[in-house]
């Protein structure tokens, strides 16, 4: 049975699909059967996994319309090592498309059902908002990794998104948690970044995953290269510890 996991957060640039492609790369690494599932109409995890966003066929977008299954959009990144269900921006009009269909927010869900057997893990990369598409993503999840910078408005942020999950547990979704907060972009020099991440432990525990994603250049050159920063440069600090990250969530799923 996969274990399905968002990674969401509402503010744009703070890692989510950095965080997305280079832990599917690195669970794939580790033997891990994985499905990277491209929410966000600007199809950048789908490119950064080696998928060309302009010439696929079918997408995510098919699925949530019904007109294909999972099975018949995902392609499989060779490079990688995992499955895409891509996205490009035909994506933006399915939140229009969807305003007057049952069941809208559990279109992702049911169509991931039939694939459950196929794949250990399936990781959603989220838009930076709590749109349709997101609801999509949180309804089919088990859970969600909220990547997150430390920086001075970082726990203030978090506040809508911890309210979206109890609101989406309370009413749509029993089975969905947060799994856990990711630091990113960490540098232990910057003081401030200490002292917000001593907070988030304070307050979140054990929430607050062991890895820390360090800032790390090859992770931001990488996407230019169609490729996670673990495949384009697995020697990278950011590509060992996302591999690390990567063995952390297989260890915490077991505990699941
Ligand atoms: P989001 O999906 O939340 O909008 P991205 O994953 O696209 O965020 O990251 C935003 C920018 O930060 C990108 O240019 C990305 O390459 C860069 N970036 C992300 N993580 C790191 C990191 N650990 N070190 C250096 N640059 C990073
Ligand atoms: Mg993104």
């Amino acid at each position: 049975m996969a274990k399905i996991f968002c990674v969401a957060n509402q503010k744009g640039g703070v890692g989510k699909t950095t965080t997305t492609v280079n832990l599917a790369a690195g669970l794939a690494k580790v033997g891990q059967r994985v499905l990277m599932v491209d929410l966000d109409p600007q199809g950048n995890a789908t490119m950064g996994s080696g998928v060309d966003k302009r010439s696929m066929a079918l997408s995510v977008y098919d699925v949530l319309l019904e007109s294909a299954t999972v099975q018949e959009a995902a392609l499989f990144s060779e490079k990688c090592g995992y499955h895409v269900l891509g996205a490009n921006r035909e994506l933006a009009g399915a939140e229009v498309e969807l305003v007057d269909v049952e069941r809208r927010e559990k279109r992702l869900k049911t169509a991931l059902a039939a694939v459950d057997a196929d794949y250990d893990f399936v990781l959603i990369d989220c838009p930076p908002s709590l749109s349709m598409l997101t609801l999509n993503g949180l309804c089919s999840a088990h859970g969600v990794i909220v990547p997150m910078q430390c920086e001075y408005f970082a726990l203030e942020g978090l506040t809508d998104l911890v309210n979206t999950i109890k609101q989406v547990h309370a009413n749509l979704n029993k089975d969905l948690q947060i799994i856990g907060l990711l630091r990113v972009m960490f540098d232990p020099r910057i003081t401030l970044q200490m002292q917000v991440s001593d907070q988030l432990k304070a307050h979140f525990g054990d929430k607050v995953f062991d890895t820390v994603i360090p800032r790390n250049v090859r992770l931001a050159e990488a996407p230019s290269y169609g490729l996670p920063g673990v495949v384009f440069d697995p020697g990278a600090k950011g590509s060992q510890a996302f591999v690390t990250f990567a063995t952390e969530m297989v260890a915490r799923i077991d505990k699941m």
